[in-house]
């Protein structure tokens, strides 16, 4: 498939011109970062499992009638997506207190929410992504108050799908972060679900134990970041090829290796 030119890089993804108009070949690199890029890494095979989990989620999600950016996957660590204009927003959707939540209010960690909570963060990476209210978003014409309704409503049908796809898989879903881009069908504005949805962008625990089986393995230096992305992609049945992936035990630090069949 022809990839065109570089369009935007960011920290675990390069965006490039897609082979027809208004569409794009997101690629996943194996990049991490944490803290606003002050601590970074290198992390072989998170790209290519990223891929996988968010491509399963995304088209389990076109599945029941939510519409993404995402057409298709179309190799370990790239798929052809719709090119859509991204709203700058970050919209957090929280089932558990944790992460900033707990840092900023003093609320105690692990607290379960009544309700799910959603927070919008400014996307500004010289500003660390910050918080802002409803009013901010209006007031700078980031997005209309239709939009942030209508983005609300599917926030909260993919928390309730997903809730229930990881609860099955023995995983607590904490909280995760969704992106959205506007796109023109007919003549008429389209939001569209955009970026990712993987361990990068959610907290997900271990029912039982807790274990962390998300990218705080890396936030908080806990070790064996890809054994944990592995184990949610297996509990996900969506590593059709696993017999090419060589096994790696748990304590090992080393990364999954991908063979060629
Ligand atoms: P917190 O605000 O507690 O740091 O993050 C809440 C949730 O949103 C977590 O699941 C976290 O992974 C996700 N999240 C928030 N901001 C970002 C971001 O800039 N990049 C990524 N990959 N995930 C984010």
């Amino acid at each position: 498939m022809h990839k065109g030119k570089k369009l935007y890089e960011g920290k675990a993804k390069i965006i490039y011109a897609g082979p027809e108009r208004g569409t794009a070949i997101q690629h996943f690199k194996d990049d991490a970062t944490a803290y606003n890029n002050l601590k970074k890494s290198t992390i072989e095979g998170k790209g290519v499992l990223n891929n996988r989990i968010s491509e399963h989620i995304l088209n389990s999600l076109n599945q029941i009638g939510i519409k993404t950016h995402l057409i298709k996957r179309i190799n370990m660590r790239e798929q052809l997506i719709r090119l859509v204009e991204i709203i700058p927003l970050e919209f957090i959707v929280r089932n558990i207190a944790t992460g900033s939540l707990t840092k900023r209010l003093g609320i105690t960690d692990g607290t379960v929410l009544d309700l799910p909570l959603i927070e919008y963060s400014f996307k500004n990476d010289e500003l660390g992504d910050p918080l802002v209210a409803l009013e901010h978003i209006t007031a700078f014409k980031w997005a209309s108050i239709e939009e942030i309704k209508k983005i609300n409503t599917i926030c909260l049908r993919v928390n309730d799908f997903m809730l229930g796809m990881f609860r099955g898989v023995g995983i607590k879903l904490v909280d995760f972060k969704l992106e959205f881009g506007r796109i023109e069908i007919n003549g008429k504005k389209e939001i569209l679900l955009a970026d990712e949805i993987s361990p990068d962008t959610c907290r997900l625990w271990d029912v039982v134990s807790e274990k962390k089986l998300d990218k705080d393995r890396f936030r908080k230096d806990l070790g064996n970041l890809i054994q944990a992305y592995q184990e949610v992609a297996h509990r996900l049945k969506i590593l059709p090829e696993e017999a090419n992936i060589s096994e790696v035990k748990f304590n090992k630090p080393t990364a999954v290796r991908l063979k060629k069949k």
